[in-house]
């Protein structure tokens, strides 16, 4: 049965606006996209927790948009990209060298073990895209270095943001084969010209250690926990903060994709090129790499409009 508590991300402020913060947790979700690709163990936990810290951040957009997190790397994981919509919307992907994977886990004897994300994409880039749909584009990156995901993400925030930032992500593998992947985690930002007007700041250092104090005392089990809601979480967490719960988001799986999208694509692609990949039926298959839905395409179909 579906987890009715899950697939959602709340924003809150604690110490009257000093600090902002959001929670999140995804279960149907992951389970949608990860059935779409039949990815490797350690593929899906990278996968999934990517998800969570981009719903972490795309919760923050406060206008119509799509938040694009990318992270590429010279390992056996080579890329993974994660987008979510200011609607609620979401897809991801990953593209990985199987055997590279099976013998970088030969090599370190640690086959069956969920390794670092950052670890299977070695020497790389964390990158977050935002696109208001109307052209234009905001985008940051930062070299992945740091052993964990949530390390290369705090070291975007102070290179490249200059936001003081607290952050814990959590992926729970599933038991069994079939079972469903769990992804969440928690972020707390400082964002000053925004935050604690009414407060001392001589009181900051005593108040961000408080905050980060009880960051740390969530616990995995607490979070995916199907007693609780989020706001009940977050109500053991802070409650003793001025904890204020600003909105609550929902989240499910939707591809962006079109007929009209590949067919652009491929438009882009030479004569001879489109020839050597026409399969035996004299047509081209081109498949999304987000939902492996897969479009058949006849050659005048694209010739033709390309003319034109
Ligand atoms: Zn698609």
């Amino acid at each position: 049965m579906a987890n009715k508590n899950f697939d959602e991300c709340a924003s809150f402020l604690i110490d009257n606006g000093l600090f902002v913060g959001r929670i999140c947790r995804l279960e149907n979700v992951l389970k949608t996209i990860i059935a779409k690709h039949g990815y490797v163990k350690n593929v899906s936990a990278a996968l999934s927790e990517s998800t969570a810290l981009a719903v972490l951040l795309a919760n923050a957009l406060k206008f119509d948009g799509l938040f694009t997190l990318q992270l590429q790397g010279n390992g056996p994981v080579s890329t993974i990209v994660v987008d979510v919509t200011s609607g609620g919307t979401m897809r991801a992907c990953a593209n990985y060298d199987k055997d590279r994977l099976q013998k970088a886990f030969t090599l370190r004897k640690n086959e069956g073990e969920i390794e670092a994300t950052p670890h299977l994409l070695g020497q790389g880039t964390l990158a977050f895209t935002i696109d208001d749909g109307k052209g234009n584009y905001h985008q940051g990156v930062v070299e992945l270095q740091g052993k964990t995901m949530e390390e290369c993400a705090l070291r975007y925030f102070k290179q490249s943001e200059q936001i003081e930032t607290m952050l814990r992500l959590f992926v729970e593998v599933p038991e069994t084969e079939n079972g469903t992947w769990k992804a969440g985690g928690i972020l707390l930002q400082r964002i000053p010209d925004i935050g604690g007007k009414k407060v001392d700041m001589a009181d900051l250092p005593e108040l961000r250690n408080e905050a980060e104090i009880l960051l740390n005392t969530l616990t995995p089990e607490e979070l995916f926990s199907e007693n609780l809601t989020l706001g009940e979480i977050l109500h053991r967490l802070y409650h003793a903060n001025g904890l204020n719960i600003t909105k609550d988001n929902h989240y499910e799986f939707k591809c962006r994709c079109s007929r009209e999208k590949l067919l652009k694509t491929l438009r882009g692609f030479s004569e001879e090129d489109l020839m050597s990949m026409l399969d035996e039926n004299s047509k081209i298959t081109a498949k999304c790499g987000f939902c492996s839905e897969e479009y058949e395409f006849t050659m005048p179909e694209i010739m033709q409009q390309k003319l034109n």
